[in-house]
């Protein structure tokens, strides 16, 4: 493997967070690999989304670094923004643009490339989350499940080197979730990107994390493959987290 290829794709150096004089994140460091899907799974209000607010540069921590491929986008002094972090964002109120095709939605975020190209990198991605035949709709004439996945191709798209997903599937219904996680962790894996994930779910650490990055009040307790995480809980209060929401 080149030394290219084992820079991490995403790390955070120690980033910590108050709110109100609390450490709402407190030292949480985590490293991504290309390909790689890391879960940060933790229950609600543990300082998941502002671990991912910082790293997608809306939300400023009060020490630590992030780096992206091994170049340094923020830390206390220096700070790249948001929209030339090369991230790609999705979270549960996926908000498509009302008003814009299933097309012109997927298209918004690329700038690089010619009319023609970028209409075939729209078509490729349609077609991989099987909407090709809706390439003309509106968002209102999609279902939810459909939205989603419109929402996922229009965050890949630009070819992020980092995906950040905040809780992407929790307003599905429980009959389509399994579906679209599987079908999201396919084309991820395919598009080689960098995953944080998080989830307050076990089941979906479980079935979509490469690596689970336990979290609770503010702090990294527990790292591993899903299988020594669930099997082998740190503590009492992994024991009772794994438990009580599943
Ligand atoms: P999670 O995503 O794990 O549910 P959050 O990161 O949203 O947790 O929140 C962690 C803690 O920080 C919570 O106690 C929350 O109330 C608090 N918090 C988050 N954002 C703010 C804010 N802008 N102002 C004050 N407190 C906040
Ligand atoms: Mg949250």
């Amino acid at each position: 493997m080149s030394a290219e290829n084992d820079t991490p794709r995403l790390e955070t150096r120690n980033l910590v967070r108050h709110f109100d004089g609390r450490r709402v994140v407190d030292d949480v460091s985590l490293s991504i690999r290309a390909g790689q899907v890391t879960c940060l799974l933790g229950p609600s209000g543990c300082g998941k989304s502002t671990t991912l607010r910082m790293i997608a540069g809306v939300e400023m921590q009060d020490s630590g670094e992030i780096w992206v491929d091994g170049k340094l986008v923020c830390d206390t002094i220096f700070r790249v923004p948001p929209e030339r972090r090369e991230i790609g964002l999705m979270f549960q109120d996926f908000a498509l643009f009302p008003h814009l095709s299933v097309a012109d939605n997927v298209a918004f975020g690329l700038r690089q490339g010619s009319k023609a190209e970028k209409r075939a990198r729209v078509e490729e991605l349609l077609t991989r989350v099987h909407l090709i035949g809706h390439i003309d709709d509106y968002p209102h004439q999609l279902s939810g499940g459909e939205q989603q996945r419109v929402a996922l191709a229009r965050a890949l798209a630009p070819r992020p080197k980092i995906m950040l997903m905040d809780e992407p599937f929790s307003g599905l219904d429980n009959r389509l979730r399994d579906g679209i996680r599987d079908e999201t962790l396919a084309l991820l894996k395919e598009e080689n990107t960098a995953v944080l994930l998080v989830t307050h779910e076990p089941e979906e650490a479980m079935r979509m994390a490469d690596e689970i990055a336990l979290m609770r009040a503010g702090r990294i307790v527990q790292r591993g493959a899903p299988y020594n995480v669930y099997t082998r809980p740190a503590d009492l209060a992994a024991v009772a987290f794994f438990s009580d929401t599943n």
